[in-house]
């Protein structure tokens, strides 16, 4: 398995990661404001912003840092080790530009959509670099575990584009992205659409109170569509390429899980240094029982980050069976093994570890949201798998 996009050489992903690392420390202080406040994390976006991070999967042709969906998953990493809410909706609008990028590129069009979609990832592209623009990718419903299952959201053809009605549960980046590019479909047709929506559409709201358990500073409220109008334009993958990407690019629905790597590397970091002495009241590092722990934490976090990684280099189109299951393992794993690990060091620290302002509370919230994000749940990568192979149909149907 590949792809037709040539891979970001080895010393530009350490200098994209280092761009994140630089940033890091600033991230990590302002994480406890958002999360106490379940605010949006503005002043990171700001900071990305100004290092070119939000091109950071935008091709280098079009201004962006042109790197690929590997190197996106270190970065995303890095990202979480600092504010696991910002990785979280960072990852939201870099997905969209992996899709209309990358991923598009190794997926069928025919010419003339080929054609259409170019103008159209040009102009987005451009909104991006040039204006910072920042996106959103409110999917889900709440109606099925699929990726292309249970969308209710319609676009119904009108003079000059399409008008939108729906609501999405989730709306990551709510009242701080400028597009929430949303799924859809025509009332004639089953196939799913992407189309892009500006925040100030009329017609667009968002309802619902927003006072969760963790990733506090996602601000994912419901999104509202009412009559929303679209220009013809706003469609950014042409009519069935959404589709294709379930099928042919399943390891799209990866991107979430490196933000909760990130979050597992900071939750290492915590224990470490409180078990030493360095933070919290004292060293603990004589007790036997807790080097057993931090033993325990060590290869959960080893194994969990090894699969990831092993993962990573499987990313690419038409992958085969061997390959799609393994993701669905790692995604099992890395889910999993967050809100284990962050329990396991809640244990190992002790009690004080657990008072504010030390993060471990905060990553053991943030660690537990993972396993719930659709189309790769926990639940639904452990059914696949245990069906997978069983019932000899791993190839027939959408990998997500
Ligand atoms: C912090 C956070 C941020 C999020 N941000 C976004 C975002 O930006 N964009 C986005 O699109 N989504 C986002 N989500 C939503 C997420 O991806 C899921 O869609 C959401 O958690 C599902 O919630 P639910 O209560 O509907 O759960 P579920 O219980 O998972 O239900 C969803 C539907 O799928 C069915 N279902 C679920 N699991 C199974 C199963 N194993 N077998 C059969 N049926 C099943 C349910 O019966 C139901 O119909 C976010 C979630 C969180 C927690």
């Amino acid at each position: 398995m590949t792809s037709t996009v040539p891979p970001t050489p080895p010393d530009r992903q350490r200098d994209f990661v280092a761009l994140v690392a630089d940033l890091g420390p600033t991230f990590a202080e302002r994480a406890a404001g958002y999360d106490r406040d379940a605010r949006f994390p503005h002043e990171n976006y700001a900071d990305l912003r100004a290092a070119g991070l939000l091109g950071l999967c935008v091709p280098a042709h079009y201004g962006g840092l042109g790197a690929d969906f590997a190197t996106y998953g270190l970065v995303s990493e890095e990202l979480g080790r600092h504010c696991g809410s910002t990785a979280l909706t960072f990852n939201m609008h870099t997905a969209t530009m992996l899709l209309c990028g990358q991923i598009a590129d190794d997926l069928e069009m025919s010419p003339a959509d080929r054609a259409s979609h170019e103008r159209r990832r040009v102009a987005m592209y451009a909104g991006v670099i040039g204006d910072g623009h920042i996106h959103a990718q409110p999917f889900s419903e709440g109606n099925a575990p699929g990726a292309t299952a249970g969308v209710t959201t319609t676009a119904v053809r009108v003079e000059g584009g399409f008008q939108l009605s729906g609501r999405k549960i989730f709306a990551s980046l709510s009242h701080a992205a400028d597009r929430h590019n949303v799924i859809c479909i025509t009332p004639e047709d089953p196939t799913i659409r992407l189309m892009s929506v500006p925040t100030d559409s009329e017609g667009l709201s968002f309802t619902g109170d927003w006072d969760p358990l963790g990733m506090r500073g996602t601000v994912s409220l419901t999104l509202v569509l009412e009559d929303v109008f679209v220009p013809s334009d706003a469609e950014l993958l042409p009519p069935g390429v959404f589709d294709q990407v379930a099928h042919r690019w399943p390891h799209f629905y990866l991107t979430l899980s490196f933000t909760y790597l990130g979050i597992m590397r900071s939750v290492m970091d915590f224990t470490d240094g409180y078990l030493a002495g360095r933070i919290g009241p004292g060293s603990r590092r004589e007790n036997p029982q807790k080097q057993a722990g931090w033993a325990e934490m060590q290869v959960s976090y080893e194994r969990a980050h090894a699969l990831a990684r092993h993962v990573l280099a499987d990313a690419g189109v038409d992958p085969s069976p061997t390959q799609v299951r393994r993701a669905w393992a790692s995604m099992v794993s890395t889910m999993e093994t967050a809100p284990e690990l962050a329990s396991l060091a809640v244990r190992v620290c002790g009690g004080r570890s657990l008072l504010r302002p030390h993060t471990l509370e905060r990553l053991y919230r943030d660690a537990r949201c993972g396993a719930t994000m659709l189309p790769w749940s926990v639940e639904a990568c452990l059914d696949r798998l245990g069906r997978a192979g069983l019932s000899g149909d791993e190839d027939g149907g959408p990998h997500a």
